[in-house]
């Protein structure tokens, strides 16, 4: 299976598809991320608060796949913000990684209420791309208003904006920000993982009949034409799981094509609720947490 990439706004490849590791425990982490690469990802997306980054990096390494081949993102937590602990938290990541280099690296959350020290964090991202240790930088859970700020005190404009878009909770004004600042959106809970784990009775994106009218057309699952529905509109989505006929299930998605009227009916299931946590209230005293040393 070959995956289409993405160019990010300063010139670097990003595979369209990738594989994400969130909440899979660390000594489930390599057989997942090793079954990945071996039916063709070639992007992961981790994070220092996943705390299963060795385990990413060890089957990366064991994989036989050229490191120059695979994508690695990874991403700085809240409790490293600031410049210097951010310039750190690289060293941290990258040593647990086994990497020299991060393909990308992203601030996980905005801290909306320390806002200077998100700032300063990213100051070291782009202090990081100077010198050739990452190769492109980018933020997550970011809404336009923190955007404006971050664009507003920076440089460089970040790559990627990560947040949660599933046919659920589509955040148009996000995406709209995104693209007139020329970043990417990467749709994280892309096929409505979050929609399944938060039993809140709003329902499955798996379970609903317009997706599952959809596949039925195509000869495909829910999962693939969720996939789809992010592709042909644009958007970078990494969805995770830890079961290998899942993992093959959710990249072969290069042999069909959404009409226009599918997508728009896709559109058309946003609820506007949010499944996530609330990025306007992301503190370091609720959800501040120490990231161990490599
Ligand atoms: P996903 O939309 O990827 O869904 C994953 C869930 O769906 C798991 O429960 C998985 O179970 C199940 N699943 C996977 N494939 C299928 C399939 N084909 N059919 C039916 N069920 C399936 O949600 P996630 O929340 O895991 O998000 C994906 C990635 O996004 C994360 O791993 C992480 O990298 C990133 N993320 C980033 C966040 C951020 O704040 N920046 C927040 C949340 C996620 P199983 O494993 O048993 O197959």
């Amino acid at each position: 299976m070959t995956v289409s990439t993405l160019t990010l706004n300063n010139g670097v490849e990003l595979p369209a598809l990738g594989f994400g590791v969130f909440q899979t425990p660390p000594e489930e982490t390599v057989a997942a991320v090793a079954e990945a690469l071996r039916v063709g990802y070639r992007h992961i997306d981790t994070a220092a608060a996943y705390g299963n980054e060795r385990e990413v990096g060890r089957a990366i390494a064991a994989s036989g796949v050229p490191r120059a081949e695979v994508f690695v993102e990874t991403k700085v937590w809240i409790s490293d913000y600031g410049y210097d602990q951010t310039l750190h938290a690289f060293d941290k990541s990258a040593g647990k990684l086994g990497v020299d280099t991060v393909d990308l690296l992203i601030l996980h959350q905005a801290l909306p209420s320390a806002f200077d020290r998100t700032i300063g964090a990213y100051r070291a991202l782009e202090r990081l791309l100077a010198d050739g240790r990452v190769r492109a930088i980018g933020v997550s859970n970011f809404m336009r208003e923190h955007l404006d700020r971050l664009l507003e005190q920076t440089t460089v404009v970040p790559a990627v904006n990560q947040v949660e878009v599933h046919p659920y909770f589509r955040q148009p004004d996000v995406l709209a920000a995104d693209a007139e600042h020329g970043i990417r959106t990467q749709a994280w809970s892309p096929i409505g993982g979050i929609t399944a784990y938060r039993a809140d009775g709003s329902g499955r994106t798996f379970d609903d009949p317009v997706i599952g009218q959809i596949a039925g057309v195509h000869g495909k699952t829910p999962a693939q034409v969720m996939l789809r529905w992010h592709l042909q509109q644009g958007r970078s989505a990494i969805p995770k799981s830890t079961r290998p006929e899942r993992i093959a299930e959710n990249v072969d998605v290069f042999d069909f094509q959404l009409t226009d009227a599918e997508l728009t009916a896709i559109d058309a299931l946003d609820t506007g609720v949010r499944r996530g946590p609330e990025p306007e209230a992301i503190t370091l005293e609720a959800f501040g947490r120490d990231i161990p040393e490599a």
